[in-house]
Order: C-alpha cells, then structure tokens, then sequence
C-alpha cells in the first residue's frame, strides 16, 4: 500500500461524559483504535520522511518494535504486516513471549540484563543493546561460547550522565569496547543509548553519534547507533540512527497497569 493512501486516523463523535482520554494521550501514540497494522505505516512513514530530510535512505534504518507489556498476538499482527524485528526489556516476557510468536521474527535485547538471565537471552536475542558493564559481556562471552555462537551486543553509554539510566560514562566508553573486543563469544557493533526523559534528546543523539564516529575510526566493526523511541525518533533519525526501538508508536497506548 502506497504511503500516500495511508487513512487518516478516524475522528471520534464527542461524548460529552468528561474528558476525551484520546485528548491526553501523546499525539506520537495516536489514537487508541487505530490497528496495529495502520500504526506500523504511520511509524514507517515517519522513519521515511525523518530519513528524507536528513538526506539519508529510510532503508539504512531498522524499525525494532519494542513489545514489552503487549501480548504475542499483536507481535503476530505486526509481523503479519511485514515487520521482522521486535524488542523485550525483560528476559521472563521475551521467553515465553518468543515461544508463542515462533519462528520468522527476529529479537532485540533493550533491557537491562541481569547476569543469571544471560542464559535465557543468549542465542535467542540477535542482538543485545544493552551491555553495560564489563561482569556482563563476560557473562554473554561464557554463553556464546558454550553454544558455539558469537553474540552480538551493543554498547549502552548514558551520554547524558543521567544517574537514573544505566550505561557506561562516554569517557570509559572506548576502553570499554576494547576489552569486549577481547572476548570470542561477544561482537560489538556499536551504542545505544536512552536519552533523559525530560530534556531535549537531540543534543544527547548528537554525542552518541560523536562517540560512535570516534570508535569507528579505531574499530571498523562499531557501526550501530540504537536511538530514538516513539517520542523522539525524528532527532534520532537526523542525528543518524541506524536502530530505532519503537514500542507505543506501533502497538498503541500501553495499559499502565499491564504486568
Ligand atoms: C520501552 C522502551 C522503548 C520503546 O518505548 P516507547 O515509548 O514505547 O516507544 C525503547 N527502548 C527501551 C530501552 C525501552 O525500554
């Protein structure tokens, strides 16, 4: 379907019962009825036009949907209307979560992981954005190794030295990838990062891509900057991500009471 056809979101009679809840919602999760199906291509196109204006090719950019709290049903919805790539934050959603979804899909790591659930995630995640401290990625490395597998991570860098977010200082960020790049059972492909939450995310964007370009010049294989969420995924894009983790934009308003 062109992006051109795309419906406009349908417009909702008043009820005149207290406030609309559609109101309050965040105009970037959109409306609470829209399928999964029409809020993939709205996401899609907004990668695409972020992209255009960027100069860069929408293609250069994977969309991870990030199902946390959203049933399997809707990870088959999505996959169903093209998407491959769906992230988890915790490995007891992602494993049952993966068993009922099956084959087909691909399965991003983008929580924090705690070292007695490597097991889980290793071998089922095809990349890991969250390595964050040196205890883990040898964790991930006895792992791999005992599958016979090379697992792919990304570095997580709290570029904005939020004390709430996890991640390596920037500053220990080059020394880090260093010693990771030591292990046989672990690849680094690049950052990820999670800007804080109430402040403009772009200049954090920007020192990520900073970083990453300053570690590629000495590590070729560090290419992947992970940014860019449901909210900001427009200076993600222009800042040059090349992984956005999107959840809320494509499966709809998360129930604040959901497990
Ligand atoms: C939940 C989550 C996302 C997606 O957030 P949305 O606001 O739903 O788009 C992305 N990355 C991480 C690490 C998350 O925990």
């Amino acid at each position: 379907m062109a992006m051109d056809s795309f419906p406009e979101a349908p417009s909702r009679p008043p009820t005149g019962a207290g406030p609309d809840p559609d109101a309050m919602a965040d105009p970037e999760v959109g409306h609470a009825d829209l399928s999964v199906d029409e809020r993939l291509r709205l996401v899609q196109r907004r990668i695409a036009d972020a992209a255009q204006a960027a100069g860069r090719s929408p293609q250069a950019i994977t969309l991870v949907a990030v199902s946390k709290r959203f049933e399997a049903e809707r990870v088959l919805a999505a996959h169903r209307a093209g998407l491959v790539d769906f992230g988890e934050v915790r490995a007891q959603e992602l494993t049952p979560k993966a068993a009922e979804v099956g084959s087909g899909v691909r399965w991003h790591f983008v929580g924090r992981l705690q070292r007695n659930k490597v097991s889980d995630v290793v071998g089922l995640a095809t990349l890991i954005h969250s390595v964050d401290r040196l205890v883990l990625a040898e964790a991930i490395d006895r792992r791999a190794r005992e599958l016979s597998r090379v697992q792919r991570v990304l570095l997580q860098v709290n570029v904005a030295d939020d004390p709430a977010k996890a991640g390596v200082s920037e500053d220990d960020a080059l020394a880090m990838i260093e010693r990771i790049r030591q292990l046989r059972g672990v690849a680094c492909e690049g950052l990820m990062t999670i800007p804080a939450f109430d402040t403009d995310p772009r200049p954090a964007f920007a020192r990520l891509r900073r970083l990453r370009d300053q570690a590629r010049s000495r590590f070729p294989e560090i290419q992947h900057l992970s940014m860019g969420m449901t909210r900001d995924l427009e200076a993600a894009v222009a800042e040059g991500a090349t992984i956005v983790r999107v959840g809320e934009g494509v499966f709809g308003p998360r129930r604040a009471d959901s497990p």
